[in-house]
């Protein structure tokens, strides 16, 4: 079933968002993205006299906590959609089940963090440190059987299923997919953002316009390794970048001075080098830096090669010879995925390789390719240079649209194509 073709007329819908914005220490929303991406789905099935009933996460609570209340986000709710929206101080207790079956069309119902049961991610909480594998076990499956009566009690509340939560689509939790299989076919369905996040991995998965280039920034190779070794099999240009670089210069024999490596992946970086050139990727990697004599802002700055960095100065960002590179590879290219930085774009003296890389991608899908940018801080940096509007999508997932292009199902989008 999909959004669109559904008319949600008296019916009653749990929809699954992403709410989880940030907050600042008076808890005012410091930015609303995620609030305004799931408008579309909400206004829809209330257009279409609908009722909704929200439910999301905020924040990693370990349990009932103040600071982690979605009572702090109502407010701005209720202004966002138009209309007034009710509260469920516990998404469990009789007073949510009660107002669920009280809605009428038109209305919307939000239920508190869903995260303040366990139930909600089915993990454990308040184990002992030192408690045994017997008690882990043990405790693992006690909250996975009492898992099971609050997907049914969510379920429990409405018609159908919504899910427009892209953020926790990688995760089998109890709201975001499990609460699924209570729902039939004819029942479930993305959201819209969903819709367009599914379909926007899809087609720089599946509908491969060539040449098809990857940029691949971060500080550690380590916790992108799986998704550069799937990339391998994928695309025509591999630009590694960012602090990852440094690893790979050392590898190779460079000296890299105080910038950012991890010496236990030496071994693994010169493989990524041999297996790029063995498929014919043609792997990108800075040939010079920008570099600091210190990790701050206000250091003091040089450029020069890549592999010959003065011993008590770091590598954080890419020089203007790479910058050319790159922007070249990326210009020529039709498909375009960006994921993390080329250096310290938290700092504003070494933001400009970033800069360059948007750039070329908004120069690139001008002449005609599809460009997907995701993964916070990269999002963080087309926004920063108020970009976003210049290439052709930008996710709001971090963790899903990794796991999505690495080839792996996410839980929350098989719950709904079941
Ligand atoms: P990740 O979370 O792996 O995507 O990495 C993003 C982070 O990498 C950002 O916070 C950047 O500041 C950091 N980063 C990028 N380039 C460098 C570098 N050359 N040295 C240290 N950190 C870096």
């Amino acid at each position: 079933m999909t959004i669109e073709q559904f008319n949600f007329a008296g019916k009653k819908a749990f929809v699954r968002v992403d709410f989880n914005v940030p907050l600042d220490e008076n808890f005012h929303i410091t930015d609303d993205t995620r609030m305004r991406a799931a408008l579309p789905t909400l206004k829809k099935i209330i257009a279409d006299g609908g009722s909704v009933i929200i439910g999301s996460h905020l924040g990693r609570p370990k349990g009932v906590a103040d600071k982690f209340s979605l009572k702090h986000i109502l407010p701005h709710l209720k202004e966002l959609l138009g209309i007034e929206v009710q509260f469920a101080a516990d998404c469990m207790g009789e007073e949510a089940a009660i107002k669920a079956a009280a809605l009428q069309p038109g209305e919307a119902l939000l239920l508190e963090n869903l995260r303040f049961y366990a139930e909600e991610e089915g993990k454990p909480r308040g184990l002992a440190d030192d408690a045994s594998d017997e008690e882990k076990k043990a405790a693992k499956t006690a909250v996975k059987e009492s898992q099971k009566e609050f997907t049914k009690k969510l379920a429990s509340y409405a018609d159908c299923y919504v899910n427009d939560a892209f953020g926790t689509a990688h995760r089998a939790h109890a709201s975001t997919a499990l609460i699924a299989k209570y729902f039939d076919k004819d029942n479930k369905m993305f959201g819209y953002l969903m819709e367009k996040e599914v379909k926007a991995v899809d087609k720089v998965m599946n509908d491969i316009h060539r040449p098809f280039t990857a940029i691949m920034g971060g500080s550690k190779v380590s916790s992108k390794i799986e998704i550069i070794e799937n990339l391998l099999n994928k695309v025509d240009n591999l630009i590694i970048t960012g602090g990852m670089t440094y690893t790979f210069t050392k590898a190779q024999g460079g000296k890299i001075g105080q910038s950012i490596c991890e010496d236990d992946k030496l071994d693994l970086a010169l493989d990524l080098l041999k297996k790029a050139s063995e498929k014919g990727v043609n792997l990108v990697l800075a040939v010079d830096a920008k570099i600091a004599d210190s990790f701050s802002n206000d250091a003091k700055t040089g450029f020069c090669a890549v592999d010959e960095i003065p011993d008590n100065w770091q590598g954080l960002d890419i020089g203007p010879k790479t910058e050319a590179i790159f922007a070249e590879v990326i210009k020529g290219s039709k498909t375009i995925l960006w994921n993390g930085p080329t250096g310290v774009f938290e700092f504003e003296n070494f933001t400009h390789g970033s800069r360059s890389v948007a750039e070329a991608i908004v120069e690139a899908t001008k002449r005609g390719a599809f460009s997907l940018v995701g993964g916070g801080d990269s999002v963080a940096c087309v926004n920063k240079f108020g970009l976003a509007d210049g290439v052709s999508y930008v996710s709001t997932g971090g963790g899903a649209l990794l796991e999505a292009i690495e080839g792996k199902i996410l839980p929350g989008i098989a719950a709904i194509n079941e």
